[in-house]
């Protein structure tokens, strides 16, 4: 398997970055850590006529708690930044848990959250709890920036909002009242396995009743989907066992999964049903213990 010919650019700057782009349109790629890119290029699946590196444009790989923002989170940052970052220890563990159960130690080093966000497959592991947890995403093009709802951004598989000569140059996890956050991945293997299913929960109390929740379930669908009338059956109610139960057999109705390779529609379904139980039941924990 060989790399078929491309065109690389190193530029030192987004802007030079966009120009190059934007000439191109959509036959040029953005490269970051090229573990989902190059593969596919290998595969014949992908045969772009640029690459466009962003190894040289500095910045994009701080994790920062800033006042009035949240949790900014920079375009280049890899999964292992996440999973030792200690702001999000301090803040979101769960997102440091989610990029912990990513593929392995070579691939979480040599891998960014925007290019597992943007690759969009359905079973990508950070877009679940960054979603359940109301996170944007920054893109810049030619003429500025915007910023769009991360559960917005990702539309289909493989398709994101995304226009071929933006860049995206930062993930906010915005302030927020609550800390309860979990994210359970149901894969074939402990390491390197993509999840059969995957479950976010992020939840918000006031004792034993639910102000807020939001459950995300990620390779169920096409896109990472909120189980929304799972959220409906826990929102504003007191929490109970039958509840959480209630509302996983909700999300394993709501999803959308399908049969494939690594398991079966009905699997994936019970599945969902038992590790939504399990996230929002770690989730409510946290909270609780925090507040
Ligand atoms: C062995 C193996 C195991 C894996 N296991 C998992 C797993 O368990 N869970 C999981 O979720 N993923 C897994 N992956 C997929 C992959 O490693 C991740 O999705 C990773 O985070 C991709 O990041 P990257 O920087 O390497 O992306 P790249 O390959 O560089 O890019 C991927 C896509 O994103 C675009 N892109 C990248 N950065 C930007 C940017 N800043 N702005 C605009 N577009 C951008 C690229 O143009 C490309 O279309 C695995 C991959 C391998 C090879």
């Amino acid at each position: 398997m060989h790399l078929p010919d491309f065109n690389y650019y190193q530029p030192e700057t987004l802007q030079e970055a966009c120009e190059i782009l934007g000439r191109y349109g959509a036959k040029a790629k953005v490269l970051a850590g090229g573990t989902d890119l190059l593969p596919k290029m290998k595969q014949d699946v992908l045969a772009p006529e640029a690459l466009v590196s962003l190894k040289m444009v500095s910045g994009m790989s701080d994790i920062e708690k800033v006042p009035g923002r949240g949790v900014v989170i920079g375009a280049k940052t890899s999964p292992n930044d996440l999973v030792n970052s200690s702001v999000l220890h301090e803040n979101f563990m769960s997102v440091s848990e989610a990029a912990h159960s990513m593929a392995n130690n070579q691939v979480r080093n040599m891998g960014t959250i925007a290019g597992n966000i943007v690759n969009a497959i359905p079973s990508a592991d950070l877009p679940p709890i960054l979603i359940a947890l109301s996170a944007t995403v920054t893109l810049v093009g030619p003429v500025g920036s915007r910023t769009l709802v991360l559960e917005d951004f990702i539309t289909g598989v493989s398709r994101t909002a995304i226009a071929p000569d933006e860049i995206m140059e930062e993930v906010v996890i915005p302030e927020q009242s609550t800390t309860g956050s979990a994210y359970f991945k149901f894969g074939l293997r402990h390491s390197g396995a993509l999840a059969v299913v995957g479950v976010a929960a992020a939840v918000t109390m006031q004792g034993s009743l639910v102000r807020d929740v939001r459950i995300v379930l990620g390779a169920v669908a096409p896109t990472p989907m909120r189980a929304k009338k799972a959220e409906e059956i826990l929102r504003g109610k007191n929490v109970t066992d039958d509840l959480i139960a209630e509302a996983g057999k909700s999300a394993a109705v709501e999803c959308k999964p399908i049969s494939d390779i690594r398991a079966s529609e009905e699997y994936r379904r019970d599945m969902v049903r038992v590790f939504t139980k399990r996230a929002l039941r770690k989730a409510i924990y946290l909270e609780q213990s925090e507040s």
